[in-house]
C-alpha cells in the first residue's frame, strides 16, 4: 500500500517563487498551518541562485522614474501580450518585495549616497534593476531561507521528485511523488497546494538553464489536464558565451559593454538607434542573428556562430566590483578574460514567456491549485519578457500565491481524497512499464535529438516548413520514447530513471511550444516568422491555450485585457 503523507499546504519548488510563497503562508497563518515544501533538488540548488543582474522596481520616483513608465515598458516589451491589469498590479508591488527583502537582510549593492542602486537593463527606459553584484538570485535565496528558519511549521522535502498531480472533476487532490534518496513512491495530500517547480528549456542544446530546468512544472499539469498559455514565445538571451551557453548577463551590457561583429563595428546603430545594446532581448537577438546570417559573425566551435561583447572599456575596477561573477565563469569556461578580451557571445535559450495559466490571483483552473514563478503564465511577459522582470515576478506573485492559498486551507477542514486509481496507475506506469522493461531505446540518444531539433527549428528566426519538420520529429521521439529502456533498475538515487522522467517532460513541453508556434501565423515578440513577418493584431491580439486531448494538443484562445494602452508598432 502506497503511503500517503498530509500536509495543510503543499509548495512544490523551493526557487525564489516557493520559498517566497512559503515565507508569506507562513507569516499568514501564524503557526496554524502544516506547511510542506517539496524540491527534486537540494533546496538551495534550484535555478534561482543562477539570477545574475537584478531584480526590477522603481524605487527613485523623485528621480524622473514611475510605476507608469514601468509598466509602459513592460507592455511595450511584451509586444502588447500582456495583460494590463496583472502589470499595474505588478509594477506597485515591485518597490514592496525590494523593502521586503532589505528588511530581512538582502545586502543589495549600494550607490556612494548609501540608498540602494540600481542599473539599467534591456528594454526598460530608466535604470532599476535592483542588484548585488551579479550574483543577485543566489543573494536573495539565501535571505528567504534565513527568513524560513524562525519557523518550525514547515517541513521540507528536499531530492524528492513529483511525477504526476492529482486533478479530478476540476479539483485538486493531491500529487505523487518518489523520494530519489530510496526510491520509495508516495502519494501527497493537502488541503491546498502551491505550484511553483519552475520552467527551464533544457529540450534546446545550447541554453543558459541548468541541467535540472527541464519543464516538470509545465508538463506535469498540462497532463493532468490544465492548460499552458503562450508557450510558443521562447526567450533567447543576446548573450551566451561560446561554447558552453553560460549566460553573460545583461547586466555586461546595463553596465555599458557593446556588441561589435566582424567588422569591428557597433551593429545595433542600425537597428535600435536609441536602445542600442539595451534594446528588448527578442530585438537584440534578431539583430544578432541577421550579423550572423549577413557573414558579419566569427565562426566558432560546434557550428556556433557568434559575435563579440566588448566590456574592455569599462576597465579592470568596475569589471571587478560589478561583474566579478561574469569575469570568473567568463575565464573558467571560455578562457577569456573580459578585463583584456572581447566575450564571444550568441543567442542563447533562456527563458520561457509562456505556463501553466493563472488568473491575477494565482489561481489556476483546479479549484485549490495556485501557481507562481517562472512556470506561470499570469500574462504578465506576453510575448517577450523584460530583463529582471522575472525574479520580480517570483517575489510578487509568490508572496500572493502564499496568501491566498494560506488563507483557503485555513479555512479548509478536510483534506480531499485522493483518487488512488490514479496512484495506482502512476506507480505502475514509472516501476512496472518503464523501470521493468529491458530492451528498447535510448533515452540519451532520444534526448540528444530533440536539442538539435530545437535548436534548428524553433530558434530566433521561424518559419513554417522548418516547424512542421521540428514537430513531426517531435512527435517521432514521443513515440520511440514509449519504448524507453532505463539501464539502472535500483530504487537508491536512480538518477538513470530521474533523468528519463525528465525527458519525457521536456518532450511534452516541446510539442506544446510547436504546435503554438505553428498556429500563430505572425511575428510579435520573440516568436518571429519569415513566412508571416508583421505582426496580425487583427487575428492574433489574443492568448494560446493547449490543452492536452486524447489524440494530442487541442488550441483555443483567449483575450487579452487592455486596460490604458492601445497597441502600437513597437521601436527602440
Ligand atoms: C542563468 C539565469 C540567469 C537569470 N538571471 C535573471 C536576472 O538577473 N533577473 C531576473 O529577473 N531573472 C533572471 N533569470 C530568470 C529567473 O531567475 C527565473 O525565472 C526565476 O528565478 C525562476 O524561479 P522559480 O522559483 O519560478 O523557479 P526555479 O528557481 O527554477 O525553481 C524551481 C523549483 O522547482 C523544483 N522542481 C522542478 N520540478 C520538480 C519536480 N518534478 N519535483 C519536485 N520539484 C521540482 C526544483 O527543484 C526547484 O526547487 C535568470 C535565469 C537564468 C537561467
Amino acid at each position: 500500500m502506497t503511503e500517503i503523507i498530509r500536509h495543510d499546504l503543499i509548495i512544490v519548488g523551493s526557487g525564489l517563487a516557493g520559498l517566497r510563497a512559503a515565507v508569506e503562508a507562513a507569516l499568514v497563518s501564524k503557526g496554524k498551518l502544516d506547511i510542506a515544501v517539496i524540491s527534486k533538488l537540494q533546496i538551495n540548488r534550484s535555478h534561482s541562485v543562477c539570477a545574475e543582474g537584478g531584480t526590477a522596481a522603481v524605487l527613485y520616483p523623485n528621480e524622473g522614474d514611475s510605476l507608469w513608465l514601468h509598466a509602459w515598458d513592460t507592455i511595450k516589451g511584451s509586444d502588447f501580450l500582456a495583460d494590463q491589469d496583472v502589470v499595474v498590479r505588478f509594477v506597485k508591488e515591485c518597490p514592496k518585495q525590494i523593502y521586503q527583502l532589505e528588511h530581512w537582510g538582502m545586502p543589495w549593492s549600494r550607490r556612494e549616497d548609501g540608498r540602494i542602486a540600481q542599473r539599467r537593463f534591456g528594454g526598460h527606459s530608466f535604470p532599476r534593476a535592483t542588484f548585488a553584484a551579479d550574483k543577485t538570485g543566489f543573494f536573495e535565496m539565501q535571505t528567504l531561507w534565513g527568513v524560513l528558519q524562525r519557523f518550525d511549521n514547515i517541513t521540507f522535502y528536499p531530492e524528492w521528485f513529483v511525477t504526476s498531480l492529482l486533478i479530478e472533476n476540476g479539483e485538486y487532490k493531491g500529487m505523487t511523488a518518489i523520494d530519489m534518496y530510496n526510491g520509495t513512491f508516495h502519494v501527497f495530500v493537502s488541503k491546498a497546494a502551491i505550484w511553483a517547480a519552475g520552467g527551464g528549456l533544457r529540450m534546446y542544446g545550447f541554453t543558459t538553464y541548468s541541467l535540472s530546468a527541464t519543464g516538470d512544472g509545465f508538463a506535469i499539469p498540462y497532463r493532468a489536464g490544465l492548460p499552458l498559455k503562450d508557450m510558443e514565445f521562447v526567450q533567447f538571451h543576446p548573450t551566451g558565451l561560446i561554447p558552453t551557453g553560460i549566460l553573460i548577463s545583461e547586466a555586461a551590457r546595463g553596465e555599458g559593454g557593446y556588441l561589435r561583429n566582424n567588422k569591428g563595428e557597433r551593429f545595433m546603430e542600425k537597428y535600435a538607434p536609441d536602445f542600442m545594446e539595451l534594446a528588448p532581448r527578442d530585438v537584440v537577438s534578431r539583430s544578432m542573428m541577421t550579423e550572423i546570417r549577413e557573414g558579419r559573425g566569427f565562426e566558432g566551435p560546434y557550428g556556433l556562430q557568434y559575435v563579440l561583447l566588448d566590456l574592455t572599456h569599462l576597465g579592470r575596477e568596475k569589471i571587478l566590483d560589478r561583474l566579478p561573477l561574469i569575469r570568473e565563469v567568463s575565464i573558467k569556461f571560455a578562457g577569456v578574460d573580459p578585463i583584456e578580451e572581447p566575450l564571444p557571445v550568441r543567442p542563447v535559450a533562456h527563458y520561457p514567456m509562456g505556463g501553466v495559466s493563472t488568473d491575477i490571483e494565482c489561481a489556476t483552473d483546479a479549484v485549490g491549485l495556485w501557481a507562481a514563478g517562472e512556470v506561470t503564465s499570469i500574462s504578465l511577459h506576453g510575448a517577450n519578457r523584460l530583463g529582471t522582470n522575472s525574479t520580480a515576478e517570483c517575489l510578487v506573485f509568490g508572496a500572493i500565491a502564499g496568501k491566498n492559498a494560506a488563507l483557503y486551507a485555513m479555512d479548509k477542514y478536510d483534506f480531499p481524497e485522493p483518487p488512488m486509481e490514479m496512484v495506482e496507475a502512476e506507480e505502475k506506469r514509472i516501476f512496472d512499464e518503464l523501470l521493468g522493461r529491458e530492451t528498447g531505446e535510448d533515452p540519451y540518444e532520444i534526448r540528444r535529438e530533440l536539442r538539435i531539433t530545437m535548436d534548428e527549428n524553433f530558434h530566433v528566426f521561424r518559419n513554417g516548413e522548418d516547424m512542421k519538420k521540428g514537430l513531426k520529429k517531435i512527435r517521432e521521439l514521443k513515440e520511440r520514447f514509449n519504448k524507453v529502456v532505463v539501464e539502472d533498475k535500483q530504487r537508491v538515487y536512480n538518477s538513470d530513471l530521474i533523468y528519463t522522467l525528465e525527458l519525457e517532460n521536456m518532450l511534452d513541453t516541446a510539442e506544446v511550444i510547436a504546435v503554438g508556434a505553428l498556429a500563430r501565423e505572425e511575428s510579435r515578440g520573440a516568436h518571429y516568422r519569415f513566412d508571416f513577418p508583421k505582426r496580425d493584431d487583427k487575428k492574433f491580439l489574443k492568448h494560446t491555450l493547449v490543452y492536452r486531448g486524447a489524440d494530442g494538443p487541442i488550441i483555443k484562445y483567449s483575450p487579452v485585457t487592455i486596460l490604458y494602452w492601445k497597441p502600437v508598432e513597437r521601436k527602440y
